[in-house]
């Protein structure tokens, strides 16, 4: 099979072929139709995370090499082991990447993708979709997406799910009236596709990047703000009451934290998911005088796949932006994201 490989941690993919896995037990083997880039993508290929202050977290372990990247994945099932199930050959189906060790307690109570102990997560720890095929473990994790084209599909399993458990974190406070998103990027125009389905708030969008802004406009938002400008809390602050009681951050900067501090209601909620990295002072006991809740979000479970995959497959998502290009324009896809030039979700298609 062909992929487009990291071969060696921050130096640029190689386009290689390598046997075709066959699948054994419960595996299924996909041909892959289409694959997001995804910015955790770039974090891996470099090989390390930004902690701040100048400490990075190695990523480097865990996987060997040749690996090929890509967790967000629709493809055509072409073979499946002898105890396999749920799938038949000739399925269409979207993959669900975030899978643990599913023995833990946090597999149990709280779903596998928040396992500490996995390293099963698709295109993170085992060959993902930067490639023409791909082996997923067990037919549980894939999900038929009906009528939805497939480059779509795929954006799902990460950016849309990210976006929507994010959402539903903040959806009792997104009640008060009014939700904040902060970055107009892949994940952030997928929360604002959805915002519509999973609250009834009044939406604003933050970015800094005019032409994001226009397109968020154009795709229902509310308000825009560009977060560049000075006076910037003032103008979010003066579109409510005391500022949004909810703000999901795409960005994860000390810059986007701070401004989503600076502009939060009080007795609001921050569920903060963008990993740009870097750290920054908190003044503790504005956390308690303004009864402030910051919260992470990370991915989303199995069973909130299976309803964003239903409200798709209802048509209740809006489409956002995708720009597809071939397997071998990954490179450039990741240099892209990098400079933050793209515009929606590139998708390979390979
Ligand atoms: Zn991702
Ligand atoms: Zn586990």
């Amino acid at each position: 099979m062909r992929c487009c490989a990291i071969t060696e941690f921050g130096q640029p993919l190689q386009e290689i072929d390598v046997p075709t896995p066959e699948p054994q037990g419960d595996e299924v083997l996909l041909r892959v139709s289409a694959c997001g880039v995804c910015h955790s993508d770039l974090h891996i290929w470099e090989g390390h995370f930004d902690l701040g202050e100048g400490r990075k977290a190695d990523l480097t372990g865990g996987r060997e090499l040749p690996f090929n990247l890509g967790h967000e994945v629709v493809g055509e099932v072409v073979a499946i082991g002898d105890t396999a199930s749920g799938v038949s050959v000739g399925d269409k189906r979207v993959v669900f990447p975030w899978i643990g060790c599913g023995e833990c307690d946090v597999c149990r109570v709280q779903g596998e993708h928040l396992c500490a102990r996995s390293n099963q997560v698709l295109g993170v720890y085992r060959n993902g979709g930067y490639a023409d095929h791909m082996l997923v473990p067990h037919g549980r994790y894939l999900f038929d997406y009906g009528d939805v084209a497939p480059e779509l599909a795929c954006t799902y399993a990460c950016s849309g799910i990210t976006a929507y458990s994010a959402l539903k974190k903040v959806q009792k406070a997104a009640e008060r009236g009014h939700l904040m998103i902060i970055g107009a990027g892949g994940v952030g125009m997928n929360a604002l596709a959805l915002a519509r389905e999973v609250t009834g708030a009044t939406i604003t969008v933050c970015d800094i990047d005019e032409s994001k802004l226009k397109m968020a406009s154009e795709m229902g938002a509310d308000n825009v703000i560009n977060s560049g400008e000075k006076d910037a809390p003032k103008q979010v602050r003066g579109l409510t009451d005391g500022g949004p009681a909810a703000i999901v951050d795409f960005v994860g900067a000390p810059s986007s934290v701070g401004f989503a501090l600076r502009t939060m209601a009080r007795g609001g909620t921050l569920a903060i998911v963008g990993l740009i990295g870097g750290s920054m002072p908190l003044s503790i006991p504005t956390i308690p005088l303004t009864a402030a809740t910051i919260t992470g979000s990370y991915v989303g479970s199995l069973p909130e796949f299976e309803e964003l995959i239903a409200l798709a497959r209802a048509g209740k998502i809006p489409e956002i932006p995708v720009d597809k290009r071939p397997l071998g324009d990954a490179q450039k896809s990741l240099e892209d994201l990098k400079a933050g030039t793209i515009v929606g979700r590139a998708v390979l298609t390979p």
